[in-house]
């Protein structure tokens, strides 16, 4: 089994749409960033990078590479799972926290959670989506930002028949 922990923050800003896991949120405000911003995906995406030995998600997809401007980060965690896969790892569960102040994020947990889980072709039961507040504290308690954090945990993919017989 391997471990993998990933981190993110954006910034929130007007005239940017919210995606969170892959999902649309409506609020005012938007995460800012190169690609669409979602800081969920993209701290999945380091926790699946970081459990295989990887690297990070800046190596595979550098916010200076105008390939991924606007990208669409489920695109990018459907590559970065490949990647895993190729490597020999399958994805055991995911676990998260997004931190906001607002909006309330209750009402799309599971959404995210089901979206996750199709992204990465998981039954829905292995990604789990926990939403918090910051107390009022820092950027993302005055609402400027919203952060995340994920826990991926792989383990060796059974090898098929034809592997084991080789
Ligand atoms: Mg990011």
């Amino acid at each position: 089994m391997r471990v993998g922990i990933g981190y993110d923050i954006h910034a929130l800003a007007e005239g940017r749409k919210l995606m969170l896991g892959g999902v649309h949120v409506p609020h005012e405000r938007g995460c800012v960033g190169h690609s669409d911003g979602d800081p969920l995906l993209h701290a999945i995406i380091d926790a699946l990078l970081g459990a295989a030995g990887l690297g990070d998600i800046g190596e595979h997809f550098p916010d200076t590479d105008r390939k991924y401007k606007d990208a669409d980060s489920a695109v990018l965690l459907k590559h970065a799972v490949g990647l895993v896969r190729r490597r020999g790892w399958e994805v055991e569960n995911v676990d998260c926290n997004v931190i906001a102040q607002a909006p309330r994020l209750k009402p799309y947990k599971h959404q995210m959670e089901s979206r996750i889980a199709t992204l990465l072709e998981l039954d829905t039961d292995r990604v789990n989506v926990k939403a918090k507040t910051n107390e009022g504290f820092d950027a993302v308690g005055r609402k400027d930002a919203i952060a995340t954090q994920a826990v991926v945990l792989l383990k060796r993919a059974r090898a098929s028949r034809a592997e084991r017989e080789a």
